[in-house]
């Protein structure tokens, strides 16, 4: 068996943390990719140091706010400084009209285009748009999260480069068993800012637990595969120096080579 559970931290590829946290509040999450909701929001946190949390460049499609202050030139400043893009995305549950939607999506893509990162992409009720749009404009390494498109629409996107980060929620679908390969899977909680830090390590074993079920891993390979996983996209996107340390800890153990090249 690989080594125990216990020398890797649990790895949540999609939570919300609230930027007044403190360092202490953050000291036991594992290893958290923290979305933002705005660019006023990620402006507020890109900068600010947590050693397990790697913050998002994001607007989300929800918040008519942020979608009407988006700004590409703003985002793109943001992205340079940001380890991971998120959250962005389609909704078509959102009060936000689409097409404005559409419009920062579209920006969004363009400015990863040339700032290759782990983007996590909210795809509700917009699962085939968010699938068109990623055909139009290909970027790496697009993350779909809380993924609830269709088996099809799953090969499909898997066919695009798309990675997986799965919620509990739908983690007992065949169709991450049965379309998506292993290489494109990540683990996530979706937590939100009111819930407790100190809660995701078991949100993220919870989903480890289900995965694992579909995939007959025990949960410890699925945690090594999920940080395989991210030191692939982290090479392929050449983001590990804006990583913080408890990433590149364990990135150094499950992947040598990306810190040696
Ligand atoms: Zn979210």
């Amino acid at each position: 068996m690989a080594s125990s559970i216990k020398t890797l931290p649990s790895l949540d590829a999609h939570a919300h943390i609230d930027p007044d946290r403190t360092s202490d509040e953050l000291a036991d999450i594992g290893a958290v990719l923290a979305m933002t909701l705005s660019l006023d929001e990620a402006a507020l946190v890109v900068d600010r140091y947590k050693p397990h949390v790697a913050w998002g460049a994001g607007c989300h499609p929800r918040n008519l706010k942020a979608q009407e202050a988006f700004d590409a030139e703003r985002f793109s400043k943001l992205v340079e400084r940001a380890a991971i893009v998120g959250e962005i995305g389609l909704d078509t549950g959102s009060r936000v009209p689409l097409d404005l939607q559409l419009r920062t999506f579209r920006q969004s893509l363009e400015v990863v285009a040339e700032l290759p990162r782990l983007v996590s992409i909210h795809s509700y009720r917009a699962t085939g748009l968010v699938i068109d749009e990623l055909r139009r404009r290909p970027v790496a390494v697009p993350v779909l999260h809380w993924w609830t498109g269709t088996a099809d629409e799953t090969q499909e996107a898997a066919a695009l480069g798309c990675y997986f980060s799965i919620h509990s929620a739908v983690a007992r679908h065949s169709k991450f068993r049965t379309r998506v390969p292993p290489e494109r899977i990540l683990i996530e909680s979706d937590h939100g800012y009111g819930d407790p830090p100190a809660a995701i390590p078991c949100r993220v074993e919870w989903v480890e637990h289900l995965v694992g079920q579909q995939l007959k891993l025990d949960i410890e390979d699925v945690r090594r595969l999920a940080w395989r996983n991210l030191a692939t996209i982290i090479r392929e996107t050449g983001t590990q120096e804006l990583f913080p340390e408890a990433f590149t800890t364990v990135l150094s153990e499950v992947s040598p080579d990306l810190v040696h090249e």
